[in-house]
């Protein structure tokens, strides 16, 4: 298990805000997050870094990630499953359904996301959701350091929401997808189609965690803001993207605090001009 101390987090969360925490791990297997949680079980876990706000320019706390490790991908060909290591990317397994021409997992392709992240978020597109294809999960439970494994149907998925969300005592390991026969070609169309729509309308080409706020009932986060006069407005280096205000980038050294001030202060607008109480989709840590 590669271990680093001091270590930067820069290109460990996509708003690529600058921040250091005292020790990094990054386990290779069940065995060393194990041994890990057995010495203690107060670290901050991360997966690929994709939803995350670092509120903090240095953390005396001891991060395990899970990017670019514990990522072993099993295909049953005949059961048409997906077996995925928290660490995987959802990308990975994208295209590894698709060179088995297995479809469902067509939506996974440009979300920026680890297997543990996406179940954890239920991450999802117009095109699907994880819930959707998630059949099971085996975790630890560092209530009992016992691993466990339950059936989609009792991890509470719902909008960009889990049971782990909850229950942040509960570490994901490995996560089932189930797919069914398609055609290669096919899927692949899907996949690049869905990407070319998204990156048409998403601000790619300045670091960002995706939409910052959940879908409020009836009504859309970038028009609403739109309408408050909020696009293009700046704290620091943080911006209400000018392409899609339901995201905020890092136009340039932004801090965590610059975001969350961002964030606070159109809480507030959109607070006192619709009366709806935006809910952030992002984790602060
Ligand atoms: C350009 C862009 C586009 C995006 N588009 C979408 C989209 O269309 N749909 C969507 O849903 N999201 C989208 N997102 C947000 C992001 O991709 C998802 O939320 C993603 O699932 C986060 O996964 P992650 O591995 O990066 O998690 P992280 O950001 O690293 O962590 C998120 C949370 O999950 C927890 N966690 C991570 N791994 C584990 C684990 N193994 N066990 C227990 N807890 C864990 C962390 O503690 C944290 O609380 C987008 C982001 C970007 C940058």
């Amino acid at each position: 298990m590669i271990a680093h101390k001091n270590f930067d987090l820069t290109d460990y969360n996509a708003y690529r805000v600058k921040s250091i925490c005292k020790n990094a791990f990054f386990p290779e297997n069940e065995e060393d997050l194990i041994e890990l949680y057995t010495k203690k079980q107060d670290y901050v876990l991360i997966g690929s870094g994709h939803n995350i706000i670092c509120s903090k320019a240095y953390y005396n706390a001891d991060f395990i990630i899970f990017n670019g490790n514990f990522n072993k991908l099993k295909v049953d060909e005949i059961a048409s499953v997906i077996e995925a290591e928290a660490g995987a990317t959802i990308y990975e397994v994208s295209n590894l359904a698709q060179k088995y021409a297995l479809s469902g997992a067509e939506f996974f392709y440009d979300i920026p996301s680890s297997v543990g992240g996406a179940v954890v978020m239920n991450a999802g597109t117009k095109e699907g959701e994880t819930k959707n294809i998630l059949s099971k999960v085996r975790y630890l439970d560092l209530a009992d350091m016992q691993v466990k494994e339950k059936n989609s149907e009792d991890l509470e998925l719902s909008y960009r929401n889990s049971l782990f969300q909850k229950q942040k005592d509960k570490v994901i390991l490995k996560a089932w997808f189930q797919l069914q026969q398609g055609n290669a070609e096919h899927i692949k169309s899907v996949m690049e189609a869905s990407k070319a729509r998204r990156w048409e309308k998403q601000p790619r080409e300045y670091p960002n965690c995706g939409s910052v706020y959940k879908r409020p009932p009836g009504r859309f986060v970038g028009p609403m803001l739109d309408e408050l006069g909020l696009k293009g407005f700046r704290i620091g280096g943080a911006e209400v993207s000018k392409k899609h205000s339901g995201f905020i980038v890092n136009i340039g050294d932004a801090t965590g605090k610059d975001i969350l001030e961002l964030i606070k202060y159109t809480k507030e607008k959109v607070k006192i001009n619709f009366d709806i109480d935006l809910e952030v989709e992002q984790r602060i840590i």
